[in-house]
């Protein structure tokens, strides 16, 4: 069989790989002018540097089994989680129980009943009864309004912007339960995730696959004429997306504790600041720390559509009242990435695509698919192994 890709991102390069194991000829065609999709890197004082920052958990098991099977087990390294939330000029420690119980921000009788609200849903295996109901209604509800308000809001609001409410408890439930589930430690591979992308490129390569970059797919008749079958891995006509928008930066500086940081204010421009050297060490990138910001935003917001300059100004600007020590003429490098199609809207009454689409011999496979999960790496190895074997059928 014949088969075209379109979209070079971890599904559509997991899905060429298998077909290619299979005995299939494959072609991928990427519009932009490396593979990796959300999970592409650049390099940073020498070193791959996701655009938008990434780990993994222990309970991923699908791309662990992909990264041991492509001999790359050495350069995963795991790391204690240290994740704070900010709120009202106040960092807290927000790791685990032990945290939570000490948390200050809300009083100690909605401190318990989060914590055995969180309980409820880690050992809750029965997601569907969950789907039709929006997520910040049953938050709101068991939480109390307190707890709600400081802890589940602004993660609500910051990741699905002006849809938060429309978003379905399956999705929390699945984001609590996994993380609940998982030992508290995350996952990097030293030098980037960009290094699975390449291996994965060599290894498609190696089979007699082709990968074209710079390659935009406008027309599909002509792919549809070309090959036997045709896989679409880009977005999903009817599934409402948003962009993500990541300033990233170095300096010698270091401004926090802490890996993670839940930036839980309605004023601030970002949802989270990561200082991803406190995770991963400063070694790789010759002894300075590198920091994201970021956020979820609709396309139409400001933030999507300012210079990259405006973007800067204003996250820097937000960024020295939460440190005031920050000091802007220490930072060596800025980048700012602006990524169209990040998010998608997960709503109570979310009908996951289907992989076949009305026109025979035509599928797709895209993160839209994954659900009540919250889309990840993890999920996008899962759904290339998938739809390699549906093609296969
Ligand atoms: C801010 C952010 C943080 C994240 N953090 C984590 C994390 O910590 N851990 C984790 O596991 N996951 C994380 N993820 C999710 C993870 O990056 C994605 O789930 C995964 O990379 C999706 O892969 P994909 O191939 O399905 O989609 P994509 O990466 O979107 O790939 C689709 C590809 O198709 C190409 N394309 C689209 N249309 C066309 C066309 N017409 N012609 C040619 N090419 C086309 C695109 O350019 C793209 O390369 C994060 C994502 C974001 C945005």
């Amino acid at each position: 069989m014949k088969v075209a890709i379109v979209g070079g991102g971890l599904t559509g390069m997991v899905a060429a790989y298998r077909l290619l194991q299979n005995g299939h000829e494959v072609t991928i065609f990427e519009k932009n002018e490396q593979v990796g999709g959300l999970l592409s890197g650049f390099k940073i004082n020498g070193t791959y540097l996701e655009k938008a920052y990434h780990h993994i958990f222990t309970t991923d098991t699908e791309i662990l089994n992909l990264i041991e099977e492509l001999g790359l087990s050495d350069k995963l390294q795991w790391y204690p989680d240290k994740t704070a939330v900010y709120f009202e000029h106040q960092l807290y420690s927000f790791s685990g129980p032990k945290d939570l119980l000490t948390f200050g921000a809300i009083g100690f009788a909605d401190r318990v009943r989060t914590g055995m609200v969180g309980l409820w849903l880690q050992k809750d295996n029965n997601w569907k009864k969950y789907k039709a109901i929006p997520a910040y209604q049953w938050m709101k509800k068991w939480n109390g309004k307190a707890a709600y308000q400081v802890i589940w809001e602004p993660l609500l609001k910051g990741k699905f912007h002006n849809y938060y409410q429309h978003v379905s408890m399956a999705w929390l439930w699945a984001r609590i339960h996994t993380r609940g589930n998982s030992n508290g430690m995350l996952g990097y591979m030293t030098g980037g995730f960009q290094q699975l992308i390449e291996r994965l490129e060599i290894e498609i390569k190696k089979l007699g696959g082709e990968v074209k970059t710079k390659t935009f797919i406008k027309d599909f008749d002509k792919l549809k004429k070309a090959y036997d079958k045709v896989l679409m891995t880009g977005p999903v006509k009817g599934v409402t997306y948003i962009g993500a928008v990541e300033v990233i930066f170095t300096s010698k500086q270091s401004l926090s504790p802490y890996y993670w940081h839940n930036i839980n204010d309605p004023h601030s421009p970002f949802l989270a600041l990561i200082q991803h050297t406190n995770l991963v060490g400063t070694k790789e990138y010759k002894g300075e720390h590198v920091y994201y910001l970021g956020t979820y935003v609709p396309h139409e917001h400001h933030l999507f559509q300012a210079e990259e300059e405006k973007v800067k100004k204003e996250f820097f600007m937000y960024l020295s009242k939460i440190f005031p020590e920050f000091k802007e003429k220490e930072v060596t490098q800025s980048f700012v990435f602006k990524l169209a199609n990040a998010q998608h809207i997960v709503t109570t009454d979310y009908q996951v695509p289907s992989y076949e689409t009305v026109e025979k011999n035509i599928y797709q496979a895209n993160f839209a698919q994954i659900f009540p999960e919250d889309r990840g790496t993890n999920f996008a190895v899962r759904e290339g192994n998938k739809i390699a074997q549906i093609i296969r059928e």
